[in-house]
Formats: structure tokens, sequence, C-alpha cells
């Protein structure tokens, strides 16, 4: 059997039927913001590969970091072992965490970082004397991952996980923060949505380990973009009725958003918060789950231990990263590309079919009326060279934050064309 033939029998691809195989590109390779297809064409990552590729496809030194460690120390466990890249990376990330988070805690995937995070929360509550505290709140809208709790923590309505219906176990819900990023603020606490979070935790408060939320995008669950006021009240109410309050910014930080994490833009510190992605780069799997003394103080032991977990590889890796991320001002580059595409994107506006337009940061969504026919886009994306994967209605872009402005037109272009109906 030819390779692709072999593939498509027997590999199982993310959200797609067995029975039901969707046509695949074959990628050789990936460099800064390109994809070289098997068939030499070549394709701008308009998505950063799922977001993670923030500086561009294996950066020089990112690739050298990981050869030079390949040869001392691929992998060793972590319990009462440790070794100098957890060491490097822990001395990079508790130096850009505001004051007060820094305790880490590193685990092999952004959906593991959250199942950690309510673990942490959960075990926390228990050990401060309330044990009745285990259920979990959040907002309609988000998205935390694949994994069990992650996923019951995602929207169980409108979400990809809806089909498990009783399975997940029943969270806490609030309405989708109302009120949009560039939108003027409202003090009133019925319209910025936090009277229903009060109500919530007014109700049922005594029960509740932890709120989490993706701070200002939410990602993955509708390419929503909330006002910092809410992330604001939020905190305000979690430390009144003693509940942790959980940051996801594994979409979100480093730069995505035109601040260095979305969090700065609110000016609030969570008691938890998760990074990924972005993290390595976008080369290797890792994640961070990060805490204070407070907090792990009162978790005690912490009753997780992914057998990959700090990764000596991904560790090196993610160090090397800090060191890129560092050396530029990316943010600056990502408010760059939010001006670019809100000029650009602008005609979808008037389109037929189109319900709205939205940007911020390195980040670009069209939102249409109707799903997109994923089929087409594929195969417009071949010919047209800009590689983009829709989300049901939305057509979104988070292109490397390497990209020129030629480039990014060339995306933008796609866009339109795609919205317009191919
Ligand atoms: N949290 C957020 C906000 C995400 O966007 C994602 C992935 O898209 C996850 C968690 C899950 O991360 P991973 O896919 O690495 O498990």
């Amino acid at each position: 059997m030819k390779d692709m033939a072999f593939e498509q029998a027997h590999v199982w691809h993310p959200y797609t039927e067995r029975a039901r195989p969707q046509r695949l590109h074959r990628i050789v390779a990936a460099e800064g913001i390109w994809l070289t297809r098997d068939d030499g064409g070549r394709m701008i990552d308009a998505m950063s590969s799922w977001w993670a590729a923030a500086f561009g496809h294996a950066p020089a030194p990112l690739v050298q970091a990981l050869k030079d460690q390949a040869e001392v120390l691929p992998h060793v466990m972590f319990a009462g072992l440790t070794h100098q890249p957890v060491i490097d990376l822990t001395r990079q990330l508790v130096a850009v965490m505001p004051a007060g988070l820094d305790q880490i805690f590193y685990s092999d995937s952004g959906s593991v970082a959250v199942e950690v995070a309510v673990k942490m929360a959960a075990q926390s509550q228990v050990n401060r004397g309330h044990p009745q505290r285990t259920d979990l709140a959040t907002a309609r809208g988000g998205y935390h991952g694949d994994t069990w709790k992650a996923m019951s923590l995602s929207d169980p309505e409108t979400g990809m996980h809806a089909q498990f219906g009783r399975a997940l176990s029943a969270q806490h819900f609030v309405s989708r923060p109302p009120i949009p990023f560039d939108a003027q603020w409202s003090e009133d606490p019925v319209r910025n949505g936090l009277a229903e979070v009060e109500t919530l935790f007014r109700t049922h408060g005594d029960r509740i380990a932890t709120f989490i939320i993706e701070p200002v995008v939410q990602g993955a669950g509708g390419m929503h973009f909330h006002h910092p006021g809410y992330l604001r009240g939020l905190r305000a109410l979690c430390d009144h009725f003693g509940i942790h309050l959980i940051f996801d910014e594994i979409a979100t930080g480093f730069s995505r958003t035109g601040a260095d994490f979305a969090i700065e833009t609110a000016g609030v510190t969570p008691d938890i918060l998760c990074l990924g992605k972005a993290l390595t780069g976008g080369m290797m799997t890792l994640a961070a789950t990060i805490t204070t003394k407070e907090l792990a103080a009162t978790v005690g032991a912490l009753m997780h231990g992914p057998t990959f977990m700090a990764n000596p590889l991904a560790c090196a890796v993610a160090s090397a990263a800090m060191d890129l991320w560092k050396g530029r001002d990316w943010s600056a580059r990502a408010r760059a590309i939010e001006t670019q595409l809100a000029a650009e994107l602008a005609p979808a506006r008037a389109m037929t079919g189109v319900r709205d337009l939205r940007t911020l940061g390195a980040i670009g969504v069209i939102e249409m009326e109707a799903p997109l026919p994923v089929g087409r886009v594929h195969r417009f994306c071949m010919e047209s060279g800009v590689w983009l994967r829709p989300l049901g209605r939305l057509l979104y872009a988070m292109p490397p934050l390497s990209i020129e402005p030629d480039e990014l037109s060339r995306v933008t272009h796609a866009m339109l064309t795609i919205a317009k109906g191919l």
C-alpha cells in the first residue's frame, strides 16, 4: 500500500470520523512561517500550527538547544531527580510572571496543565477545611482542552464536546462575558455579567473550589474577546467567596494578544495560571501550571506525576524559546499585526454571509452565518499557499508573530476570498 493510502487506512486524526477521513497534505518541512508539502508546494502557516509556533517554525537557536540537549540528557524521571534545563527554564518563567506566581508544576500538554490546575484548586480547598468544595465553575464559550475535566469545563451546549452530554460531570456555568474587549466598560454588574457570577457564588459558593477562564480571549469555544474589567470583577468576587481563580493563558500567553500575557491588560493576578503552546515556541510538548507559595502550601503533595513531566529536551527548547521571546518586542509586533488585520479584513463586514469581524493582537476572526465547507477551504488553501483551518462558522488566522506585512496580506486576501464564498 502506498504511504498516504496506508496513512488514511490506519491513522486517526483529531476531530474526524474514521469512516470519513479528510484529505490530507503531507508536510515535509516547516521553517519560519512556511510549511512545505511533499509536492514541493509551500503554504504560509496562518494557524501557527494550532497557535503554538508563535515565533515561526524551527528557529535556529531552538533547534540547536534540542540537539545539544539530546546529546547529554534526553529524558530522566522527575520524582526525586532534577536537571539543569528545568532550573534554567524556571528562572526565566519566574522572572516574567506577576509577583507571587512562582511555584511551577510542569506537564506535557495544555489539557493536562488544566487538569493539574483544577486538582491543585480542589486539593487546596479540602486541606483548607472545605472538603465540600469540589465543584468547578466557568463561563460559557470557553475551551480548556480535551481531557475529561477540561472537556467538562468547555461549553456543554455549543462546545465541541456536546455529544458526551451527561457523561461530563456537571459544572457551574455563567454566561459568556458580555462586554467585548474594545467596548465601553459598564460599571453595571448586571450588564457586565458579574451579577450572575455573584448570584452563583452566593447560591453555590460553599461547594465551588475554583473558577476558570481564558483571560480576554476565549479561543476554540468561539473566538470571543471580552473586556478585562470582567477579570477584575472576577478577582474581587473570588476573593470575597474564597474561590480559587484560574486563568488559562495556554493560547494567549507570550504576546499573542499584544501584551506579554493577557492578564496584563486586566492588571490582576490569578491564584493559578496555565501556560502551554508557545512556551516551547511550538516545537515540543510542554505546559506549566503556576501558582503561589500560599496556595501550594495548602495543597500539600500534589497527586499528579506525568511520566514525561519536565522532559529535559522540552525544557531546553522552552528555555531557548524564552530567550528568543525576550530578545524582541513581540507584543509590539502583535499590535502591528492587529492594525494590519483590522484594516485589510474590514471589507468582510459588508459581505453577505458574514456575521462579525473581530481582531485582537495577532488574531483575526471572520465569523460567518453558516459553517464553512472545510473540504473546499482546504483545496483553496493548497492552491493559494495559505494554510487556514476553519472552526465551524469561524474563519480565523493566528499567524506566527514573525510574519512580514506582505506575507500577512496574502493571508488576509485568502480569508476574504473564502468569506466571499470561494
Ligand atoms: N486551554 C486553551 C485555552 C487552549 O486553547 C487549549 C488548546 O487549544 C488547551 C487548553 C489544550 O491544550 P492542548 O491542546 O495542548 O492539550
